[in-house]
């Protein structure tokens, strides 16, 4: 597969509110990491027709002592295992552990994990992939990549298109399968 295949066909993203339920008062434990309604169907499908899936996830419940390390790995396989048994594949979830204060380059909107994305895979930037997600904090991180905003309407969704701020080609779906059927169509 040469680079140029690879950037056409990758798919970054965030997981609360967009893959599982969000809470205002975060996602502690595996029993309250609850996938949304047809979002595991929907990544198999993208995995599925070829497309490689990355997660990329704010987890300052780390730095904010809210769950372990091991809580977090532990909700990863969850996703992972439920993925699999849909027939799809998540290549690497890459989080950012860090609180707003601790000035890392990896807490979106920064774009420090889209970048690590860009160098697992051997490119420069992540033209031609999509990033999708429920904050315009998720939007903006691969946008610097120059990755395809998609907002989905899950999650913080509604309250995101209500504050109206999110870049200007970003296109909008009900959820994650209302994008993956789009894509595929
Ligand atoms: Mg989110
Ligand atoms: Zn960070």
């Amino acid at each position: 597969m040469t680079n140029q295949n690879k950037q056409h066909k990758l798919i970054i993203l965030d997981r609360d509110g967009v893959i599982n339920y969000d809470s205002d008062e975060y996602v502690k434990s595996i029993s309250e990491w609850m996938p949304l309604p047809k979002s595991i169907e929907a990544i198999a499908k993208l995995s599925k027709a070829g497309y490689t899936i990355f997660v990329a996830t704010n987890q300052s419940g780390l730095a904010r002592n809210f769950f372990t390390i091991d809580t977090l790995n532990a909700m990863h396989s969850k996703m992972n295992n439920l993925v699999e048994e849909a027939g799809g594949k998540i290549e690497a979830i890459k989080y950012c552990p860090h609180g707003p204060n601790d000035n890392c380059d990896c807490r979106k909107p920064l774009p420090g994990m889209f970048e690590q994305i860009a160098e697992d895979l051997g490119i420069d930037d992540l033209k031609g992939s999509y990033t999708v997600g429920d904050s315009a904090r998720d939007l903006y991180a691969g946008y610097q990549l120059q990755s395809n905003p998609i907002l989905v309407r899950t999650g913080k969704g509604l309250r995101t298109i209500a504050k109206g701020d999110m870049p200007s080609n970003t296109v909008i779906y009900d959820d994650l399968m209302a994008f993956a059927e789009s894509l595929l169509k």
